[in-house]
């Protein structure tokens, strides 16, 4: 096992770049995940760890080596990928030896490995089968059981549970987290999906345009976004962003007022009628039964659409006077009709402060 650290790593295609600056270092034996809206650089960054790409300038450690011009092959890394890439004319237990059998390593081991990987995959059953003869998320497990059987110091996956359905992936999400806690392999993974990005990562890398937005543990990213962007990308249904001013009474949303919390009070010194932009989680905002607006950080808003979840009942409300929406997070008893106008009760403890030009925090 090892750590691998990315320092200053740049990537580009011709005048495109994919990647920029990239520095961090992942502890040996830690589980971190890469996301980031489609094209921001999640891919270029682990094909630069696996070696298939090659960095256009910066530094790339694995452990205490220098591997910059160290090829693919040689870097004890194992490699997943979404559409799993199994050799359709070979068993399952000779998919997950093949690693193994390319580094010349003792049969009487390989057997015993691919068993025991198998095991711990529940694939035992289907060890003589061909790739063709099993099901997607069959498929998906022995292209981890090859993997996993390389003992590889590395292990980077990318969206490797993207192809199955809902219930599979849950399933083999828990798995995952099972393994890497029994195996401890250094790992970066890759994921469009947030709870697997929640629930998987000891560090979750927050990417946009080629750039590093924030490094932090699920909950850090969650409670404490450094911008915008982290905001709204991590959480659904996401952050509600709500353009306003600041005034002397108070934050002017849409000619709706919104006191300024107590806790910002002289925190900020903002010029009045600066535009900014208030960020409140949809958990945050209850339905208020004042039907006054008495208290003054109730906001009115419009029923657009309900969609009942069970646990749950998303709201989604329009703000008078605008065209921006705004999610709700109700209980699931909680059922308001489109059209009803209802007053939402904002819990200003956890509103957050953007500037509307950059996207950086205010507070
Ligand atoms: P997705 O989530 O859609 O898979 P990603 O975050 O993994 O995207 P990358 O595949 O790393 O993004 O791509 C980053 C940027 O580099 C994109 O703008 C992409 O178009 C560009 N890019 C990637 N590979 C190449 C290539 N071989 N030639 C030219 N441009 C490339």
């Amino acid at each position: 096992m090892a750590n691998v650290r990315l320092e200053s790593i740049k990537r580009r295609f011709n005048n495109v770049t994919a990647i920029e600056d990239i520095t961090f270092e992942i502890p040996d034996g830690e589980f971190w995940v890469l996301v980031g809206p489609s094209g921001c650089g999640k891919s270029t960054i682990l094909r630069t760890i696996a070696g298939l790409e090659n960095a256009t300038s910066g530094n790339l450690y694995i452990g205490e080596q220098l591997v910059n011009n160290i090829p693919a092959r040689q870097r004890d890394v194992a490699m997943v990928f979404q559409n799993y890439a199994l050799y359709p004319h070979m068993s399952v237990a000779e998919n997950i030896a093949f690693g193994m059998k390319m580094r010349k390593i003792d049969p009487k081991l390989i057997q015993q490995r691919v068993g025991e990987v198998a095991r711990s995959l529940s694939l035992e059953h289907l060890l003589d089968r061909k790739p063709k003869q099993l099901s997607g998320g069959q498929q998906q497990r022995v292209a981890l059981g090859r993997a996993i059987a390389r003992q590889a110091q590395v292990f980077l996956l990318d969206e490797p549970l993207s192809n199955l359905d809902a219930q599979l992936r849950d399933d083999t999400r828990a798995e995952l987290k099972q393994l890497h806690q029994a195996l401890r392999n250094t790992t970066v993974y890759v994921t469009h999906d947030q709870v697997e990005a929640m629930t998987l990562a000891d560090k979750i890398v927050v990417l946009n345009g080629g750039q590093i937005q924030q490094i932090g543990e699920p909950q850090t990213i969650y409670n404490q976004p450094t911008n915008r962007m982290v905001a709204t990308f991590i959480g659904n249904p996401p952050m509600n962003i709500l353009p306003a001013k600041f005034t002397a009474n108070g934050f002017d949303v849409f000619g709706q007022i919104l006191p300024v919390p107590l806790q910002m009070k002289g925190k900020f010194n903002l010029p009045t009628g600066k535009q900014v932009d208030l960020g409140i989680r949809p958990e945050y905002i209850t339905i208020s039964s004042n039907s006054s607006n008495s208290s003054n950080s109730l906001i009115s808003v419009e029923v657009k659409v309900v969609e009942p979840l069970g646990r749950e009942t998303l709201i989604r409300a329009g703000l008078a006077g605008s065209t921006e929406t705004i999610n709700i997070q109700a209980a699931g008893n909680v059922h308001p009709h489109p059209g009803e106008i209802l007053n939402l009760a904002l819990d200003l403890d956890y509103l957050f402060v953007f500037d509307t030009a950059t996207g950086d925090k205010l507070y």
